[in-house]
């Protein structure tokens, strides 16, 4: 047992997948002091301004404290009781599939672990999927196809090591502004270059050497455009394009570049396609061609796309045919935006994959059946984020259970998902927040654990797995999410399989599990941390995976030129830059959404503080100077935007940031702070990358006129 207050606690931020180590400690009043951990590889002892004012957003007042059972509040025996009884006889009735879980990479692995195995294991149903669904889906699709696994092969120490990044759809300088600080430090003593890809003249642009403000949905175009230039102009130069590694480590380059070349025959093609002068296209692919310590760092403008798989593997054909990977400074790296993102993905948190990596071949079922000696291990893939919510609107999934995300206001077509969950026969929701646009629809409220109460690990952006460490006792009656889980599959009669009675407990299964039958095969091992001690696991300090038995840690993946393919040799994905079209009316926009630098998600935590909410006090849309006088309308105007299934009000802010023809909304307000302004409203869900699932939340038609 730890004691509270005596000595300062070293634990990790709840916010962006950089992952920052925190040192915390609370004096005799209460207060509340954090600052970086100067030990964690992380930051070194930096926090960004979300990280900084975390004291802010841990009052009680905004916390959900007790149980709630149909508006009443209850004692925990009986709020389990009532969700086990009600996951029970909806299945007794309806089969298995009749059952959901929508959960989220805010929640640590040991209670994404119990989730999924209580669903996948012992339910029977694939049917849970996860907030990251809207993060990084494509990028774990990307992965998979062009590596063999989801295994990102960079660490953040690539970034300090490179000559050339490429930040392409990342605001770097505000959705991970500690790797942002790393890079521009990295600029300073090295004099790294940086190019940014981004519709949008971001605050990351302001750090770069080059921006290349493409028109939205074309960036596979331009790395389809850059392998054909690299292969065409430069493949025997100066050992630049890798003809070894490419002959030794990879497979299928003739394709990739057939229909690469079919696509972006030229420059000059690229150019018109993405808007851009050809001189910069031009001057791009030549810094390209000739830096060998290149990173390409993509994040939500990548994946939020109908096309963000394919964008992917584009960019990874690039590392491939130059060979710039697995080695200091160079590699594609996808950062994540939450927390635990990788965490989840660790434990089978999307619906299409089981726990450890594994898929759903049936010698992974079989051998999670036998490890788990489950009784129904779910044998096929799950609902993903948009078909689960279309199956709870039609009805045919009639229980859900929402843990730690806010889908209400947060999915595309949200007045939809929100409709969806006002006629479902049972809602759950387990959250720390009491008023979540969410949890306003839900039939039990199970009170969880927040941020310094919590205890168990999260893995970050480049494979780190760090502890999430309790420093403060648990508010009301709120629970850890795994004991909540635990409480529940005992309940509903799995107290075998459930044993846990600590989140340690939970971490050496699931490390146990990463390291069954697995031959070095599956990427993800970390059976070398499955006989931590509880002593052990109090003290783990950060530590990358793979970790295997009798290894000490694997920082940076593919140096030996093999990957996960059964052959060993890494994939080119033939890729046509095709993003699904978007049919706007005459005169109408193209709605962009994304982050801002001190807000987090829908502000549940983050719109606590005063501070955080003095950046940017009220949503507003960007608009360049053109459209906005086209419109009639003027910087501070309140503006009313439409799109098919939604409409919003914002002020206008005028910005040469934007491109002409593109809009830029922020995604964090809801109902709870603006009932106006809700993006999930106005964004639909007809838009979804067809190989990962992942939702197009960045080229919406929108329609601006004055309010
Ligand atoms: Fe937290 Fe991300 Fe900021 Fe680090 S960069 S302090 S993890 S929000």
């Amino acid at each position: 047992e730890r004691e509270f207050g005596k000595e300062s606690v070293r634990t990790t931020c709840p916010y962006c997948g950089v992952g920052c180590g925190v040192l915390a400690s609370v004096s005799a009043d209460g207060t509340v002091t954090v600052s970086g951990d100067p030990d964690h590889p992380a930051n070194r002892g930096k926090l960004c301004s979300k990280g900084t004012n975390l004291p802010d957003t841990l009052g009680l007042a905004e916390r959900l404290l007790h149980p709630e059972v149909d508006g009443q509040r209850v004692a925990w025996d009986e709020a389990i009781a009532a969700v086990a009884t009600r996951l029970s006889d909806t299945i007794a009735k309806h089969g298995p599939d009749s059952v959901a879980f929508y959960v989220s990479g805010q929640l640590l692995t040991e209670d994404y672990y119990a989730v999924n195995k209580l669903a996948k294991g012992f339910l029977g149903t694939a049917n849970i999927d996860t907030n990251s669904r809207l993060c990084m889906a494509s990028s774990v699709a990307g992965h998979k196809r062009g590596f063999g696994a989801d295994a990102v092969p960079v660490t953040y120490d690539d970034l300090d090591e490179a000559d050339l990044v490429l930040l392409v759809g990342s605001n770097l300088a505000w959705c991970h502004p500690i790797l942002n600080q790393r890079l521009l430090a990295a600029k300073r003593t090295r004099g790294t270059r940086i190019v940014v890809i981004d519709p949008r003249r971001t605050a990351a642009v302001d750090g770069a050497d080059r921006h290349l403000p493409i028109r939205p949905g074309t960036d596979a175009l331009l790395f389809n455009g850059l392998l054909v230039y690299l292969a065409d102009n430069h493949l025997a130069d100066n050992g630049l394009i890798d003809v070894r590694f490419v002959a030794e480590h990879t497979a299928g380059l003739a394709k990739a570049l057939e229909a690469a070349r079919a696509d972006a025959p030229s420059p000059a093609h690229v150019a018109a396609r993405c808007g851009l002068p050809l001189a910069e296209i031009e001057a791009f692919y030549a810094e390209v061609a000739t830096v060998r310590r290149t990173v390409t760092v993509y994040s939500q403008g990548v994946n939020q796309s109908s096309q963000g798989t394919d964008t992917v593997n584009a960019i990874l054909n690039v590392h491939f045919l130059t060979g710039r990977i697995g080695a200091p400074g160079m590699g594609p790296f996808s950062v994540t935006g939450q927390p635990n993102a990788m965490g989840g993905r660790e434990v089978g948190g999307l619906a299409n994959q089981l726990a450890a990596h594994m898929g759903f071949e049936p010698e992974s079922v079989d051998r999670l059946r036998r490890f788990w000696n489950a009784p129904r291990v779910a044998d096929k893939p799950g609902l993903k984020a948009v078909d689960l919510f279309r199956a709870v609107e039609a009805g045919t999934v009639r229980a859900v259970w929402v843990m730690a995300t806010n889908p209400a206001v947060s999915m595309p077509d949200a007045a939809r998902v929100r409709r969806a969950l006002a006629r479902c026969e049972t809602v759950i929701v387990s959250d720390c927040i009491a008023d979540t646009d969410t949890a306003r629809l839900a039939h039990i409220r199970l009170p969880a654990a927040g941020w310094s109460e919590k205890d168990g690990t999260v893995t970050n952006s480049d494979r780190t797995i760090s502890r999430q460490r309790a420093f403060r006792p648990l508010a009301g009656e709120a629970r850890p999410d795994w004991w909540i889980v635990t409480q529940v599959a005992r309940a509903m009669g799995h107290a075998a399989a459930f044993p846990y009675e600590t989140p340690a407990d939970v971490f050496r299964e699931h490390a146990a599990l990463s390291a069954f039958e697995n031959n070095g095969t599956r990427a993800f091992d970390i059976g070398g941390l499955a006989g931590l001690s509880d002593a052990e696991f109090e003290t783990l300090a950060p530590a990358p995976w793979p970790r295997r038995v009798g290894e000490g840690p694997t920082r940076r993946l593919y140096t030996d030129g093999r990957f996960f393919t059964d052959d060993g040799m890494a994939r080119f994905v033939p890729v046509t830059s095709r993003p699904l079209p978007r049919f706007a009316e005459p005169g109408s926009l193209m709605l962009n959404t994304g982050r801002l630098r001190d807000q987090w998600h829908t502000m549940t935590r983050t719109g606590l503080s005063p501070r955080l909410s003095a950046h940017a006090p009220e949503p507003c849309l960007d608009l360049h100077p053109r459209d906005a006088a086209a419109r009639g309308l003027t910087d501070g105007a309140l503006v009313s935007l439409s799109t098919p299934v939604g409409m919003a009000l914002a002020r206008l802010r005028v910005t040469e940031a934007q491109r002409v023809g593109d809009a830029f909304l922020p995604m964090h307000w809801t109902d709870r702070f603006t009932a106006s302004c809700v993006v999930g409203r106005l964004v639909d869900d007809l838009a979804v990358d067809p190989v990962s699932g992942q939702p197009d939340l960045k080229r919406m038609p929108v329609t601006v006129v004055p309010y």
